[in-house]
Parts: C-alpha cells; structure tokens; sequence
C-alpha cells in the first residue's frame, strides 16, 4: 500500500496545484504560514519559514530547474516525514521556485531563462523578491537540490566554507540509493567521487546561481545536491531525502 501510494505521488511530480496542496497541508500542521512572495508566468511562488529558533537554520530550495521533479518531490516528502525535528530549527523553505517550469517540464522559465543564472541581475522578479525575503538572514546551512540528465550517479557542490566539510558524509548517505557518480570531470569542473568542492569568488563567475548568492551573503555552507535524471523516481527522491537526513543529522551536530 506504501508503495502504491509512493507511485500515484510519483505520477503527479509535475502538477504543480498538487504540490502546493501538499504544503499547504503540511503549514497548517506546522503551524507556519505559506506565504505567496511573488507571482510568476501565472504561478504564485511561495515560501514558509518558522518562527526564529535556538536550533539549526535552514534554507531549503528546490525547483528552480522545472524539469528536475525529483527535487521538489523529495523536499515536501521530507518535510512531511520529519515535521518533528524540523519544529526544532529555523527553516526558510522555497518548495519551488519555477512553477511554470515544473507545470511545463521544462528548465527555464516561461521566457526562457534559466533561474539558477540570474542572481547577479536585478531584472527577474520572483528572484528579486526572494533577495528580499531573505535581507538580513543567515543560515548554518543552505542546501538548493538538483538533478541532471547527463548524471550517471549522484554529486554534490560544496562551496568551501565553514568546517569540517560534510560533502562526504552527505555524499555517503545518498548513495545507499543511487551510485556516487563515476565521471572525473562534471560542467568543466573536477569531480571526485560525486565531489565537486569548487573555490570561487563571485566576481570571477559572470552569472550567478543561487548556491553563489547564499554561499556570499547568507551562509558558508552551500551545498548543491544532484540526482541523475534517468534512474527511477522513486530511488532518486530516496536519495534527496537520505541527503536531507543527513544535513539535519550534521546541522543538529
Ligand atoms: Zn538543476
């Protein structure tokens, strides 16, 4: 029955109004508003955050990719599961920020950009209004989770910062569902054993992804979590969800 059940949420991993539904549900349990912060091609975008709290800070995206389902799936499957311990941390949570784009299975946005490149403009309003949302807040954590098509196995992007380093603890606990990705070089950059810890400084990228913004303004731990699109639904949102278990575990320290 658990399965079944897994397999109709599956289906529905591109409606959009069911997903918002779903957090909905989960607010109201929580006790923390959903608040709509922008409106997008149609698409009111959202986020909730609890109240402040002594525990572990979290940002938490997904979504800004719409053709990665596995991403938005695994986040409010987590946060269902694991309401308990999230009322123990401060979490500021993007169920998903490119609604059209999950609607429509597609990466960019209605107008064809690609989100996750434009958080060094000034000229794209659902990321304008995040920026705003998130003045003057920092987080031990900002996890953003992906998936990629040209992935064999899973990898992350750790943008160094505060230590020790959790990328292989985080990489170790996702791959109890889905391979380490085997390929030594990913996007142009080195990448050993799903690892990719990438040293940069912001004026060196012209274009900036969210990781970047979060990683320069807001926390030093960002991690960018990717699952390989091919493999099967089900074991790539097991897989976001061991990784989510795992920064909790290690954010809880
Ligand atoms: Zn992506």
């Amino acid at each position: 029955m658990a399965r079944q059940l897994e397999s109709a949420a599956h289906l529905r991993a591109h409606d959009y109004r069911w997903l918002v539904k779903r957090w909905r549900a989960l607010a109201k349990r929580a006790g923390w508003p959903l608040r709509k912060f922008a409106t997008e091609d149609g698409f009111p975008v959202y986020a909730l955050a609890s109240p402040a709290r002594d525990g572990p800070r979290l940002y938490l995206s997904a979504g800004i990719h719409g053709d990665e389902p596995a991403a938005t799936e695994a986040l409010i499957t987590w946060c269902e599961k694991r309401l308990p311990a999230l009322r123990k941390c401060e979490v500021l949570i993007f169920p998903c920020l490119n609604p059209w784009g999950l609607q429509h299975n597609n990466r960019n946005d209605a107008h064809g950009r690609d989100l996750n490149r434009g958080y060094h403009r000034s000229d794209v309003p659902v990321i304008e209004a995040q920026k705003r949302l998130l003045r003057g807040r920092v987080f031990d954590a900002a996890v953003m989770l992906h998936e990629d098509f040209d992935a064999r196995g899973v990898y992350l992007y750790e943008i160094p910062g505060a230590r020790p380093l959790w990328g292989e603890k985080l990489l170790a606990a996702a791959a109890r569902h889905l391979p380490g990705e085997p390929r030594g070089r990913v996007e142009g950059r080195k990448c050993r054993r799903g690892l990719i810890r990438t040293r940069v400084r912001p004026e060196t990228l012209p274009e900036h992804p969210e990781a970047f913004f979060l990683r320069f303004g807001h926390t030093k731990r960002s991690l960018t979590f990717e699952t390989p699109s091919e493999f099967s639904l089900t074991a790539r949102v097991r897989a976001h969800v061991a990784f989510l278990d795992e920064v909790l575990r290690l954010a809880k320290g």
